[in-house]
């Protein structure tokens, strides 16, 4: 022990970070009888909470009224007009957030985790510095998380634009938004704009948006987010950014009242780095082990740090895997497992192989394949665009991974998880009896199209 060290708060688990991936850890390893802290330097939640799932998803929400209402109109409601206070739909965001992120604040005081308010630093070895307190840990996770990624563009940094860090705090709606990045966070946001009445411009210098989904999904939504007046301009190229203006290649404009930079996000490396760990192949992310075990001996690390899938599903699977790991049950986080969810309208949820992925892995590959026009419940509700795809093989039927586009998909995407995780087949989600009438049945509809069975197709 060295000198001083005897003033030092000790805990079994110092975990920095208090977004998905650190209260999910700090909260599992409390559970598994361990004295624990978290370091947290802005709000509890993380991104997730506070910038990103869930104001995103309260956002969406709101279109998703909006778009209800409009469909609503040709089935036979009639009023006058709707109008939106921009304003008041932030403040029912801003409570959704409150309730979830004092809902952490409560598990972890229950769980008896302590909480540092407080930018972590690295003072020696295990032993982390907040202000001008030191604690020291017998194991570390770091779960630092991201920070987007803002690209180097002529004029960029001095213009007036936002980052998803800072989109969350408008308080009126733009008449105009151009967005620069045509990812999933971008079309997510420009659906919700667009469909509660902003004119939305995505800048993409890919060949493409989506270009992680599945190529017949990502026509699906495009096409729909077009439909919504969303203009996109793919394999663009930007020569500058002017005040309330891009400047494409030949001598196109895209004039805007506000500017969101959607470009991707980097990991938080800073205590990675005064440590000393290692990176990966990327040199970007944290690489750690089976076990989220980092270069450091009785350091770990989850989450948005490490890359992977950066969702909080994934930051929590992984937290609860690393702490696990640290009380001697070691259990890896199957990256085929984690379901990924675009929550456009229609959504987008997949999960495992894609069926490239899958062939070039070797397999012997079939596809069931159905959709949502003959859905009873999809045509009651007015929302019969979607399909769905379930990728297998065809010796033993496992389910390699699978492709569901329509409203809800991403719940339903969960039955097709659950069942790929007990190592069902798809003679399994075939046989499943489905509640009529339910979007859920495209499941075994698409499965029993393997057998040539399926009812309504
Ligand atoms: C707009 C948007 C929408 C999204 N939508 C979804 C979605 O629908 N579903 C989904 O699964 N994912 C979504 N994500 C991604 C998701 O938010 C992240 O994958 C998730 O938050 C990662 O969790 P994490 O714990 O690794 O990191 P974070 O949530 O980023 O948390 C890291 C925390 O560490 C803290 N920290 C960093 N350094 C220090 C330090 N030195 N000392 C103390 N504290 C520190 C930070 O302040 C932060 O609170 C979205 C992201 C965005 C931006």
């Amino acid at each position: 022990m060295k000198k001083g060290d005897g003033q030092l708060k000790k805990y079994d688990v110092i975990v920095i970070g208090a977004g998905p991936g650190g209260y999910a850890s700090a909260i599992r390893a409390a559970q598994l009888g361990k004295n624990v802290a978290i370091v947290e330097k802005d709000r509890t939640g993380g991104t997730c909470l506070n910038v990103g799932c869930i104001p995103s998803k309260a956002l969406l929400h709101f279109g998703k009224t909006m778009e209800t209402f409009k469909k609503s109109q040709q089935w036979g409601f009639k009023t006058s007009s709707i109008s939106v206070d921009f304003e008041q739909l932030m403040g029912q965001k801003n409570n959704v957030v409150k309730t979830l992120t004092s809902g952490i604040d409560f598990l972890l005081k229950k769980n008896k985790v302590t909480f540092y308010q407080g930018e972590a630093e690295i003072a020696d070895d295990l032993i982390v510095k907040i202000g001008d307190k030191k604690i020291k840990g017998s194991d570390i996770l770091l779960a630092t998380g991201s920070k987007p990624f803002v690209p180097k563009i002529k004029g960029l940094e001095a213009t007036d634009f936002m980052t998803t860090d800072t989109f969350f705090n408008m308080k009126n709606q733009p008449d105009t938004l151009c967005i620069i990045g045509g990812g999933v966070i971008s079309v997510e946001l420009a659906t919700a704009m667009a469909v509660l009445g902003t004119k939305v411009t995505i800048i993409e210098v890919a060949n493409d948006i989506l270009l992680t989904e599945d190529p017949e999904a990502r026509k699906t939504v495009k096409d729909q987010m077009i439909k919504q007046g969303i203009e996109i301009f793919s394999g663009a190229e930007i020569n500058e950014v002017k005040q309330g203006k891009i400047l494409l290649a030949r001598d196109k404009v895209v004039s805007f009242d506000a500017l969101l930079v959607a470009t991707g996000r980097k990991p938080v490396v800073k205590l990675a780095q005064d440590m000393n760990l290692a990176m990966d192949e990327s040199n970007r992310f944290v690489k750690v082990n089976h076990f989220y075990e980092t270069s450091h001996s009785h350091v770990y690390a989850v989450g948005d740090l490490i890359g992977g899938y950066q969702l909080a599903h994934a930051a929590i699977a992984e937290g609860i895997a690393a702490v696990q790991a640290m009380d001697g049950v070691k259990k890896h986080v199957n990256q085929t497992e984690i379901p990924r969810c675009v929550y456009t309208f229609p959504e987008i949820a997949s999960i495992g192989m894609d069926e490239t992925t899958a062939k070039e892995a070797g397999y012997d590959v079939q596809i069931s394949y159905s959709n949502l026009s003959s859905n009873g419940k999809a045509l009651a509700d007015d929302e019969a665009i979607g399909f769905l795809k379930i990728i297998s093989e065809k010796k033993y039927q496992e389910i390699l991974g699978a492709v569901v586009v329509g409203d809800n998909a991403t719940e339903l995407i969960g039955s097709i998880a659950g069942v790929k995780h007990a190592e069902g087949t798809v003679t399994e989600l075939a046989n499943t009896i489905w509640p009529h009438p339910t979007m859920s049945e495209i499941i075994g509809e698409g499965a029993n199209t393997l057998y040539d069975q399926a009812i309504h197709m």
